[in-house]
This record gives C-alpha cells, sequence and structure tokens, in this order.
C-alpha cells in the first residue's frame, strides 16, 4: 500500500488531493494507495472573497465551505493539526496520530503577521484574513470621510494584486457613498514602482492618476505610531491616516517552523520545476507554502496542484514524472466595482494586461460563485 499525506486543507491541499484521487481511483479502492488530507481546519475559506467581504459584496455563506463537501469521497480527510513534519523519517505527527507516508505534500499556505511591525495591530486593519477583514469591513461602514492610506509593508505577499484593487475598489466605495471628495487614498509600495511587473505598474500608475489616488514608493515602514496615527519609514518618511488598511509582512505556517524545514521567513525551500522539496524526491510543496518567486496565489496552487498530483500518480502506475511546472499564474485585476482586466505570465513570459472591461469584471464575479467547483477539481 503505498500512502500519500498531504497537509493542509486550503485550496493547494485539496486540489492536489481531488486530482490524485481522480488519478488513482482504481488503485485506491483496489486498497494499493490511500490518499489522507489532514486539516486543521473543518472549514475552507475562499480568500478572494475577502476583498468583496469588507465592501459587502459577498457575505460569509459565499466564502466559507466545509471541506467534507470539497473533497473526493476516497480521501481520508482527518481534521487535526500537523505539529511536525519529519521529511528524514517519513512521518508527519499530528495533535491526535502520526501518518507514515510514502508520499508527502506540503500546503500549509502563509498567514499574515502584523506583530513583525510595531504598533500595527494597534492602528492597523487589514483584509487578509477572516477576522482581519471583518474589523474592516465594519471601519469602513462607519467611514465618514478623511485620508485612507493602502500599505503593502512587505513582499511576499498573497495575491499581490490585490492592494492595488483595494485601491481602486475604495475610489468607488467612497464616490458611491458620496465621500469621494472629502477624503484621500494613499498607496504605498516598497519598491521604485507600485507593482514588482513593470506592464501592471505603468497601467496602474496612470489610472491611479486619472482617479486621483497618490501613491508613495521605495516606501517601508518600519513601525506605525498608533497614539499620532503615522506610518514611520526605514526611508525616515511619514505618512498620516485615519484610517490604515495595511498588507502585513506574510509568514510560513507554525508546524515548518517548529519542524525547522523552512526559510527564516517559514516558507518551503522547493524545486521551481519539480515542486519537490529541495534535497527529498518523495516529499513535494505547493501553494503558498513554498519559496518560490512567484505569486502567492491561488490559480498558482492551481497549477502546481496539477503538476505535483501527475508525477506521483505516475510514479505509482510506474509511469516516468515528466510533469514541470513553468511558472504559471492567472490573476484577474478588479479596476472598481464595475471593471476588470486580467494577467497571464510564467517563467519565460511577462503579463501584458488588457484595458479593463465589464466583461471581465463579470468573469470575475462568475468565477468567485463557480470557486467551489476549482476546489473540488471540477472546473
Ligand atoms: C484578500 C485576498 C485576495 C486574493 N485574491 C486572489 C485572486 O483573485 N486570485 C488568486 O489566484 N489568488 C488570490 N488570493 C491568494 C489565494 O487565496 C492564496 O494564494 C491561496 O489561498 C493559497 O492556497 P494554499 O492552499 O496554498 O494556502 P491556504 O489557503 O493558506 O491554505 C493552507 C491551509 O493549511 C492549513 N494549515 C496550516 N498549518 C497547518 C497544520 N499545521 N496542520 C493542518 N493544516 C494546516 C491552514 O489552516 C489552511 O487551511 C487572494 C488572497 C487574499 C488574502
Amino acid at each position: 500500500m503505498k500512502k500519500i499525506v498531504i497537509v493542509g486543507g486550503g485550496v493547494a491541499g485539496t486540489l492536489t488531493a481531488n486530482y490524485l484521487a481522480s488519478h488513482l481511483r482504481d488503485e485506491i479502492r483496489g486498497k494499493n494507495v490511500s490518499i489522507t488530507l489532514i486539516s486543521d481546519k473543518d472549514k475552507q475559506l475562499y480568500e478572494p472573497g475577502l476583498l468583496y467581504l469588507i465592501f459587502n459584496r459577498l457575505h460569509e455563506s459565499d466564502i466559507f465551505m466545509p471541506i467534507k463537501y470539497l473533497v473526493d469521497p476516497l480521501i481520508d480527510l482527518k481534521i487535526e493539526t500537523a505539529t511536525k513534519i519529519d521529511l528524514d523519517n517519513e512521518k508527519v505527527y499530528t495533535d491526535k496520530n502520526e501518518y507514515d507516508y510514502d508520499y508527502l505534500v506540503i500546503a500549509t499556505g502563509s498567514r499574515v503577521a502584523p506583530e513583525e511591525i510595531p504598533g500595527l495591530t494597534e492602528a492597523g486593519y487589514w483584509f487578509y484574513n477572516y477576522e482581519g477583514a471583518v474589523k474592516l469591513r465594519e471601519a469602513l461602514a462607519n467611514f465618514a470621510g478623511g485620508k485612507i492610506v493602502v500599505s503593502v509593508m512587505g513582499v511576499p505577499h498573497k495575491c499581490p494584486v490585490a492592494p492595488i484593487e483595494v485601491s481602486f475598489m475604495l475610489h468607488d466605495f467612497l464616490k458611491l457613498h458620496g465621500i469621494r471628495d472629502r477624503s484621500q487614498i494613499v498607496y504605498t509600495y516598497p519598491i521604485n514602482k507600485v507593482f514588482t511587473m513593470d506592464p501592471v505598474a505603468e497601467m496602474v500608475e496612470r489610472m491611479f492618476e486619472e482617479r486621483g489616488i497618490e501613491y508613495r514608493t521605495f516606501f517601508n515602514p518600519l513601525e506605525v505610531d498608533a497614539k499620532n496615527k503615522k506610518i514611520i519609514t526605514l526611508e525616515g518618511e511619514e505618512e498620516s491616516f485615519d484610517l490604515l488598511i495595511s498588507i502585513p509582512p506574510h509568514k510560513g505556517a507554525k508546524v515548518i517552523f517548529d519542524s525547522g524545514i523552512g526559510d527564516k521567513s517559514g516558507f518551503v525551500p522547493t524545486d521551481r520545476f519539480t515542486l519537490k522539496v529541495e534535497g527529498y524526491d518523495n516529499a513535494y510543496a505547493v501553494g503558498d507554502a513554498t519559496n518560490l518567486p512567484v505569486s502567492k496565489a491561488g490559480s498558482v496552487a492551481h497549477f502546481e496542484a496539477e503538476v505535483v498530483s501527475e508525477n506521483i500518480a505516475a510514479e505509482i502506475k510506474g509511469y516516468p514524472p515528466t510533469a514541470v511546472y513553468t511558472g504559471k499564474a492567472f490573476c484577474f485585476i478588479e479596476t472598481g466595482f464595475e471593471e476588470a482586466t486580467y494577467i497571464w505570465f510564467d517563467y519565460y513570459t511577462p503579463p501584458m494586461p488588457v484595458k479593463p472591461n465589464k466583461f471581465v469584471h463579470w468573469m470575475k464575479m462568475a468565477y468567485n460563485k463557480a470557486y467551489w467547483l476549482t476546489a473540488r477539481g471540477i472546473l
């Protein structure tokens, strides 16, 4: 019996598990293969929905789904917290059990670490996890005008385009509520442009200027002065705010630190083509958990899950494992409440955003509803 263990029940973990179940249906039924998915939560959160939750455009019932409804019945789902991953001895320990494996897939994601910036927890908001998004939803509902700063406080972070999207959506939100003229939106980014990739940066800078959204570049927050409501940067600048929407620094999962298998931020050293954990032939990392220089995005997790599941299934069936990940990513970019664009890119091809339009926006809205089919491996 070949045992496959997957740790993490986000999009990367559930998709890998579902694809594997579909490739190995006969082997599982014949009791030659088992797939165990370990998740510390019994519900999956559709994180992209948080961008809409803060503006009351999606709600809790849209963005949470019990994982048992997402996974193939051939998968053994365990709601347990992995406490240690022992790559040398091929074992995963949880708060309830221990599991041997022949193949391991680490899909433990990333998490926000606002505590890394002194003062941020007291004075700032964020929408990068559910708890933060709920507080921001409340703050936005009560906002009566003033200065909003959207500040990216560390890279890498999930969904590189979400800070841009929230800035455009804020512009429309304030206009709808009749308070745009008594409000200021300021976007800050750590490097010398508003986004890492030139074609996107150029488009966004132009669109920010058209909408009167200000931006500051080379802006690396050191601390937040909660009493005086201002950000202080490494470059010696200060930016005051009435409402601070931060994208806090990100870290890997606690179990990665506790197992000593990550880099200093807790991301797993991963081969950019095979997605194998560096130095291990039967352990893979997918999704936000990797240290790869690719977007921490659901679409990346999706394409990576395809590669890893194909290769593990091929080895088990006795075929050569030849699938490679080529850095493929796809992102919608909302440019307000009515229009959006999108980008495709990979290791070799830079992104080229199309002119924002209503059709792409409605595609994104439709995808928000269809997401649960993706997590099941159907779409
Ligand atoms: C506001 C926002 C907007 C976004 N928009 C987009 C978008 O438009 N398009 C896009 O492609 N991506 C988007 N993303 C990014 C996308 O949501 C993430 O990249 C994706 O969720 C990563 O999936 P994952 O499975 O790797 O990690 P996660 O979704 O973080 O899942 C990891 C899971 O592992 C669990 N886990 C961690 N440690 C343990 C443990 N010890 N034991 C058991 N389980 C554990 C976690 O609880 C979690 O459930 C967005 C993200 C945010 C926050």
